[in-house]
């Protein structure tokens, strides 16, 4: 039987404090698994001198590799790359920033040599992040798992075994709007969690503000789900029938008791509230029309500027 081949998908942008790091603590850890591997490295436009210290990387070691992107394209485009090039039988996707600990991943392979095809790591502890940022990822994942039919395992971020075969069927999924951590998810299979405390980021600046975190929730939700356009179904529904039965009050009391004119408070109440209803929906249908948009024009996710060590060289 041939060796069994580990490919570490990396997407790296401006991480040149944290590599050199970064390498030698993955290689020491690798050292120690008996499993022949590669590390695909992808760098995404980074503006520093990212990309000279992995090919530094490739000089003294060809097991690394390299996708060089022609501009930042983001880091689910980076890992849709590493998916794409990545040729070993299993695949861990892995932050630059030493904040997947890389010591768990001789346990993500025994189980998986144990014959389950994706093994999640689950954060119990996100000592690195704030208060704020651990309530929000919370809510995100109790409102993502409501609405979406594929549920995603809460705090398990995008560092997880997965199987060549579910690596291919994620490499099946056209869409342009690539919400890692759903489509890691979509194809279901076999799967274990180990836990894992995720400290903070080893150099550098998370490169994910709170603004960019709540687009990003935005884009996931939509891309997986249509229930909150339905919520605007439902909800014009029941302010029909209020408006109805309001309706039917004003004319029974017009006929009983007159023309009664004040009503100028409800009734600016009432437009401004209906134009807000009105065109918070319609932003929400733009939202949906944006992605359709997005995939019919069908532009590549990415772009490469060329590669090293990979086939296509
Ligand atoms: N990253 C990337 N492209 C980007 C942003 C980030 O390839 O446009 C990489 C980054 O180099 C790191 C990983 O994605 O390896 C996670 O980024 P970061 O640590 O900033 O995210 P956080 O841990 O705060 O979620
Ligand atoms: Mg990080």
């Amino acid at each position: 039987m041939s060796q069994e081949k580990l490919s570490l998908l990396v997407p790296m942008y401006n991480e040149s404090e944290v590599i050199p790091l970064f390498f030698t603590t993955i290689k020491d850890v690798l050292a120690d698994i008996d499993i022949e591997w590669e590390i695909v490295c992808v760098n995404d436009g980074s503006s520093d001198n990212t990309e000279e210290l992995i090919i530094k990387q490739i000089e003294v070691d060809s097991r690394v590799k390299l996708v060089s992107f022609s501009r930042n394209f983001g880091k689910e485009a980076a890992m849709t790359a590493a998916l794409d090039y990545a040729t070993g039988d299993a695949v861990i996707p892995i932050d630059a920033d030493l904040q997947d600990p890389p010591e768990i991943i001789n346990e993500m392979i025994e189980r998986w040599r144990d014959g389950v095809q994706v093994v999640y790591a689950k954060r119990t502890s996100r000592a690195g992040d704030s208060i704020f940022k651990r309530q929000t990822a919370n809510w995100f994942y109790s409102v993502f798992n409501k609405m979406s039919d594929t549920p995603i395992p809460e705090n398990v971020g995008d560092f997880r075994l997965l199987d060549s075969r579910v690596v291919e069927v994620i490499r099946e999924l056209p869409e342009k709007d690539r919400f890692m951590k759903g489509l890691f998810s979509w194809p279901g299979f076999q799967t274990s969690t180990i836990e894992f405390e995720r400290p903070s980021r080893e150099k550098g600046d998370s490169k994910f503000n709170y603004w960019k975190l709540w687009n990003f929730a935005i884009s996931g939700i939509t891309s997986f789900s249509t229930i909150p356009i339905r919520v605007g179904t439902y909800l014009g529904m029941f302010i029909a029938i209020l408006s109805f039965i309001y309706g039917l009050i004003v004319i029974t009391k017009t006929l009983v008791s007159g023309v009664d004119v004040p009503g100028y408070a409800s009734l600016t109440v009432i437009i401004l509230f209906m134009g807000g209803v009105q065109l918070f929906f319609m932003g929400l249908l733009g939202e949906y029309i944006g992605r359709i948009y997005k995939e019919v024009k069908n532009r590549p996710l990415y772009v490469v500027n060329y590669t090293l060590g990979l086939d296509d060289d």
